[in-house]
């Protein structure tokens, strides 16, 4: 029998965190996520997910649990490489990967200028490894090469510098695909001056589905990947660092570290699961939807500053004389409202057709309104920056 003490702070201890409403609130973002080009990190789990989900093992994955080590060593034999570990996010799995490289600075790694790594992990390469980052500016303005790799990486005794240990990409990057050839390029000249490959893969499968090429192939020139499976593939957490046995068990011990081993992993591995099974699948109708937006947008008469090879698109309406702004707070005002940033359009896994059309449609009828007022589309117009192909736009989403 619980005294009247007890009852009285499990009183003040108890909450009920499902509101009467959500059940309807969960409706409506179900359908807000169908119409949202922000993101594909906004995909949702679907019944379907869930139910597999709660099948899953009850272990505790700081000691060994068995759904979380099935979905490891399955993502490590896609990918040909020979362990895996579960992380909480890609931003937890890229930057345990590049610390389990490197061991004592100085030293510095190189990427592209837009990589993930160097603009949206908070800083953490010099937080947590201690490293210098050098962002190359790619030549051709779409990949590195093997030539920009060259011209930039620190291999000398000259005190100055900080030598180079790791050549970082991002494969897509913005959507884009870097070519194979250039990868195995760069893979062979950085090993044979014996500097580390590192792969952000947060969205390698969409190169995959888009290429057609395994993942082991994709994987093979790069000592660690990290794949995401919150993105395109829609699970609701999680990402997956793979590399050899001895690199994996050190990643391990970097993962207690930061605080990262979890307990009850299972549930959130079993979603994952499902998503590669279930949600790959829909990558390439995901892209054929971008290529669709993407025409459209053009048709318009809107410039595209990167194309759909995957799931974005980044595109400028300033030929047709109408601001993001614009085409955002108009898509707001929809009866159904569509979310839009600025520039980068995402297509994902739950981006509804209608939502396509309704997009095109408040731009056209945008177009139509700016060229009845008198807008010409101005001679020669300038092609926008490359460093200014994200414009960021913060859209109102009430919550
Ligand atoms: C989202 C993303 C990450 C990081 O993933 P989080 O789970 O958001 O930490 C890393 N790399 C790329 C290319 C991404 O798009």
């Amino acid at each position: 029998m619980a005294t009247a003490a007890f009852s009285s702070i499990a009183d003040t201890v108890k909450f009920d965190i499902l509101s009467e409403t959500h059940a309807l609130e969960n409706a409506k973002k179900r359908k807000e996520i169908a119409r949202t080009f922000i993101s594909d990190t906004v995909t949702v789990p679907t019944e379907d997910m869930y139910a597999y989900a709660t099948l899953a093992t009850l272990g505790d994955d700081v000691y060994f649990e068995p759904s979380s080590a099935a979905l490891e060593a399955h993502i490590a034999k896609i990918t040909g490489k020979e362990a895996g570990l579960y992380l909480p996010s890609g931003t937890a799995s890229n930057q345990i990967g590049l610390r389990t490289h490197l061991k004592q600075p100085p030293y510095s790694i190189i990427c592209d200028h837009r990589a993930h790594i160097h603009k949206y992990e908070a800083g953490g390469a010099a937080f947590h490894s201690g490293a210098a980052v050098i962002p190359v500016i790619p030549s051709n303005k779409h990949h590195l090469t093997l030539q920009d790799v060259k011209d930039n990486i620190i291999i000398s005794d000259d005190g100055h510098f900080a030598p180079t240990e790791i050549v970082a990409l991002e494969n897509t990057l913005n959507g884009t695909i870097i070519p194979q050839e250039e990868v195995i390029a760069i893979s062979e000249y950085a090993h044979s001056v014996g500097v580390k490959m590192h792969l952000d893969g947060a969205r390698i499968w969409h190169v995959a589905a888009e290429t057609e090429m395994p993942l082991s192939e994709l994987c093979a020139p790069f000592d660690s990947v990290s794949l995401c499976l919150s993105k395109g593939l829609g699970a609701p957490v999680g990402s997956v660092l793979v590399g050899t046995k001895e690199f994996i068990a050190k990643a391990r011990r970097f993962r207690k570290l930061f605080g990262g081993g979890m307990r009850q992993t299972g549930i959130l591995a079993a979603a994952g699961a499902y998503a590669l099974t279930h949600n790959f699948p829909q990558l390439p109708r995901v892209h054929a939807l971008a290529r669709r937006l993407e025409a459209g947008l053009e048709e318009i008469g809107c410039a595209i500053l990167s194309r759909a090879e995957t799931c974005m698109i980044f595109y400028d309406p300033t030929p047709i004389g109408v601001t993001f702004d614009e085409i955002g707070n108009r898509g707001s005002a929809l009866p159904e409202p569509l979310f839009l940033g600025g520039s980068r359009l995402v297509v994902h896994i739950q981006t509804s057709e209608a939502a396509v059309d309704d997009l095109l449609g408040v731009v056209r009828v945008l177009a139509e309104e700016k060229r009845a007022a008198g807008f010409v589309k101005p001679e020669g117009q300038a092609e926008s920056a490359f460093k200014d192909v994200y414009v960021r736009r913060v859209p109102k989403i009430d919550k």
